[in-house]
């Protein structure tokens, strides 16, 4: 399972040997203890679920690398059918969303995925290794195939270079050096999150794949920049390559 982190919430060294414990969602109902068990909280959850499923389905449809993403799967052969392989849950508060390959399925959170913006980010990074895993058949124990398509889904969704300046990354003659910095910086977190690796091990990982996988842009065929018109015109373009819906 490879796991999207709110990174602002989690200190970078967090280690998850059970990262099932992320998801309780997925292990059946939610255990509650006695102030859990007023009606009101299960309600509050069951309307969080409902703005969670609306917001996915409003980037569904109106999102372009979202859009461009399910064109993209769907050329490849994994048609995405949102009632199988979208599923809203609740989520540990520092994880925003994941990839779980076992049912090829995406879980955004739904308590900490709370924005459209929130969920669209979440979203296309998930459907990144989703892309991966359908189109070169991931194993997500080798760790370098892990790295591979981190590397990809915070190249192709995560960083921007207002991003990578915001973070503190950039001047503006550093450009290039810091989008790789912030890739290579959330690839490695995003590792870490999901396997108990130390941090030395996780960037050996990341640095033995980097060039090959960063130079990969499939299906996006560019890095968006933020503020940009870079997203509509990846959409526009996907027929050239062949992923239209
Ligand atoms: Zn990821």
């Amino acid at each position: 399972m490879t796991v999207e982190k709110d990174e602002k919430a989690v200190p970078e060294e967090q280690h998850y040997e059970d990262y099932s414990d992320l998801y309780p969602g997925r292990k059946g109902p939610v255990k509650r203890g006695f102030f859990g068990q007023i009606f009101l909280l299960d309600r509050q959850e069951i309307m969080e679920k409902t703005k969670c499923e609306l917001n996915v389905y409003n980037r569904l449809q109106h999102s372009p690398l979202v859009k461009l993403m399910l064109a993209a799967l769907k050329s490849s052969g994994c048609e995405v059918d949102l009632g199988r392989h979208i599923s809203c849950e609740v989520c540990e508060k520092e994880v925003t969303g994941g990839y779980d390959p076992k049912l090829n399925q995406i879980i955004i959170c739904q308590n900490t995925c709370r924005t459209k913006n929130r969920v669209q980010s979440t979203l296309s990074h998930e459907l990144i290794h989703m892309f991966d895993f359908c189109r070169n058949k991931l194993d997500l124990n080798n760790i370098d195939h892990l790295a591979c398509t981190e590397i990809r889904a915070a190249n192709l969704c995560h960083c921007s270079f207002m991003g990578a300046v915001t973070r503190g990354l950039a001047g503006p003659f550093h450009i290039k050096q810091a989008h790789q910095d912030c890739v290579a910086d959330k690839a490695i977190r995003s590792i870490m999150a999901v396997k108990n690796v130390s941090k030395e091990e996780a960037t050996e990982a990341v640095m033995r794949v980097f060039l090959k996988c960063y130079n990969d842009l499939e299906p996006v065929g560019r890095r968006l920049r933020r503020n940009s018109r870079d997203m509509e015109k990846a959409y526009i373009e996907g027929p050239l390559y062949g992923y239209s819906d």
